[in-house]
């Protein structure tokens, strides 16, 4: 009988890889984030007085806080401006860095969603209203049957980065299926979103700093490999540091993931757990990509 393809991938995303991720608390997935709210809600005047009409200048807040209100959430701080000198400065050529965080004193973290699984309308809707920065991994077999789904979260100003083709363990295979992965999930990617990922994660994390993987990214065109601090639960983060607490530049993972891989609970739902605890730690959301300088052209 013919392979189909399409029933492979969704029984491996859905099942053994999902599963195994979630358990393992290994992300793959990133993303930066930027301002929590928009610029335009900064009240830019002083309030007139005395005329008894609204001000204009504080309707925009007002809207911004009825937004977070609406997914139960508290407002984030707004995000600081991006660093004009980046803390990240990627080369053309040669060896590419492998980071889990980015060195600066402003008080962000920067959200990555990884694989592409669940592909939720409302959370479209969520970082519509809410315009929290994310920077999107994508498995290539993952999203292929749904690439659409990414564009409009894309449109919000959200990179699409690279996270394989069908998510193996890269230590596992030979540098010439490494290759592949890589390369063929950069050119889909590039494809359908016209612009190439700038950076890569291994599924996992696995093989991030051994010389083949290094090696095959670079022949592929991403220029760093991105790994994570903090990787999000269903209702709180996994954190590497022993205090469990967000740190300037951390990188946070997460995962396009539904009600079957989040005990019933949505991809909304974890979302709002997530930000609910950058919120509790004073954090705003800013994004990776704001803090990384990519090679001249
Ligand atoms: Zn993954």
């Amino acid at each position: 009988m013919k392979q189909d393809g399409r029933n492979r991938t969704r029984t491996y995303a859905a099942g053994a890889l999902a599963l195994l991720a979630f358990a393992t608390g290994c992300g793959d997935d990133g993303g930066g984030a930027v301002a929590a709210r928009p610029a335009a809600t900064t009240p830019a005047a002083p309030q007139p007085s005395g005329d008894g009409a609204a001000p204009a200048a504080a309707a925009a807040p007002a809207a911004a806080d009825a937004a977070w209100a609406k997914w139960n959430l508290k407002p984030l701080a707004p995000a600081p401006a991006p660093p004009a000198d980046k803390p990240v400065k990627l080369e053309r050529t040669g060896t590419v860095p492998v980071f889990s965080e980015v060195k600066t004193n402003d008080k962000v973290v920067f959200i990555t969603i990884d694989d592409g699984a669940e592909k939720d309308p409302k959370f479209v809707e969520m970082l519509t209203e809410l315009k929290v920065p994310v920077s999107m991994f994508l498995t290539r077999d993952i999203v292929k049957d749904n690439y659409g789904y990414f564009k409009p979260l894309q449109a919000l100003g959200n990179h699409i980065q690279n996270h394989t083709v069908d998510h193996p363990v890269m230590s596992k295979i030979p540098a010439e299926k490494q290759k592949s992965e890589i390369c063929d999930a950069q050119s889909a990617l590039t494809q359908q979103y016209g612009t190439a990922p700038l950076l890569f994660r291994p599924p996992f994390g696995d093989g991030a700093n051994t010389p083949t993987l290094n090696n095959s990214v670079q022949q592929c065109g991403p220029r760093a490999i991105v790994l994570w601090r903090e990787s999000m639960q269903i209702h709180d983060m996994q954190y590497q540091a022993s205090d469990k607490k967000l740190k300037p530049g951390d990188i946070i993972l997460a995962h396009f993931r539904g009600p079957k891989e989040l005990k019933g609970a949505t991809m909304t739902e974890m979302f709002g757990e997530l930000l609910a605890r950058i919120q509790e730690q004073g954090f705003s959301v800013a994004r990776l990509e704001d803090y990384i300088q990519a090679p001249a052209s």
